[in-house]
């Protein structure tokens, strides 16, 4: 066993897979409960779906439900989505439904990636590319170079679509909407800003909020609730799988269309 060899393979699959998704379908920013459940979908569909996460640990805020305790809820409508990517639950007496948190976030990722998404951790999207009023694809940086704010310049993935999947930050739709003079496709143009906690409402919220929020730039999960001005629900997560499914169904049928191009 010679020391180089284990670098040299590093090194060649590491970069061999970023090179073969420089090109992508759809770049999901942010590998939480919503993005993986889109990416999990779409690769499913032989669709290129690849997920940048800035983190170490893929899997955002489902480590752990309110307060950080180790169950959280869904409500019946999600249980397809945890079926779907093989997750236990139990059936609570309110009729909610109580799963394993670490269960559910390694699940998600362990499912997203074995249905064939591609996921990049410790990579974080600082800008997007943009032309033609429409968004197609991504600026990218090592997230040690960011935390340290050393000035090194970025590099791009271009992508037919991209998706914010950044949880309440909403980084990319900020970003987008902070350095462009664009119109989002929100009753101001501009990011609403998320409202506290109420829950039915807010999980509705959050799936009928995903959607296109500029050509080529779609939210789902949380994010969807601080674009457009929806509250929190705390740790019922239902809303963000289905946000999740929602964009796949989504994605997957503009991509079949082509309309791509037209818009
Ligand atoms: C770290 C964290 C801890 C949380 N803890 C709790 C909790 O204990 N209890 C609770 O009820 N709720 C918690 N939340 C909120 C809760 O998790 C959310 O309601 C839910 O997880 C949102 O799911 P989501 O799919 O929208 O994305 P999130 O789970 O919020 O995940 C978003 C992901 O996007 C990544 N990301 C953000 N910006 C970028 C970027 N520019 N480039 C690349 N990646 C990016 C983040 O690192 C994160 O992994 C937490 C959220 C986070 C991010």
């Amino acid at each position: 066993m010679k020391e180089i060899e284990i670098s040299r393979a590093i090194l060649k699959s590491h970069f061999n897979a970023l090179m073969d998704n420089l090109s992508t379908d759809v770049v999901i920013v942010g590998a939480g409960p919503s993005g993986l459940v889109a990416a999990g979908y779409l690769s499913e569909k032989g669709i290129k779906v690849t997920v940048l996460e800035k983190r170490l640990s893929p899997g955002g805020g489902v480590w752990g439900g309110g307060m950080g305790f180790k169950y959280a809820t869904v409500q019946k409508e999600a249980l397809k989505v945890l079926q779907d990517f093989n997750i236990s639950y139990v059936e609570d007496p309110s009729g909610l439904f109580v799963f394993d948190t670490i269960e559910l976030a390694s699940g998600l990722i362990f499912g997203a990636v074995k249905k064939g998404a591609q996921l990049f951790n410790l990579i974080t999207v600082e800008d997007l590319l943009i032309s033609e009023k429409r968004v197609r694809g991504v600026v990218i940086n090592n997230t040690f170079a960011l935390m340290e704010g050393f000035p090194i310049d970025p590099l791009t993935i271009e992508a037919k679509f991209v998706v914010d999947a950044t949880g309440h930050e909403h980084e990319v739709v900020k970003t987008l909407s902070r350095k462009n003079d664009v119109k989002l496709n929100t009753p101001t143009g501009k990011p609403l800003g998320e409202r506290s906690l109420f829950a039915e409402p807010a999980e509705k919220g959050v799936v009928n909020n995903t959607k296109e929020v500029y050509p080529g730039l779609f939210v789902c999960g949380m994010s969807t609730a601080a674009v457009f001005g929806y509250y929190r629900m705390g740790p019922i997560f239902g809303g963000m799988l289905l946000s999740g499914k929602k964009l796949f169904e989504i994605l997957s049928k503009r991509l079949q269309d082509g309309d791509k191009e037209k818009t």
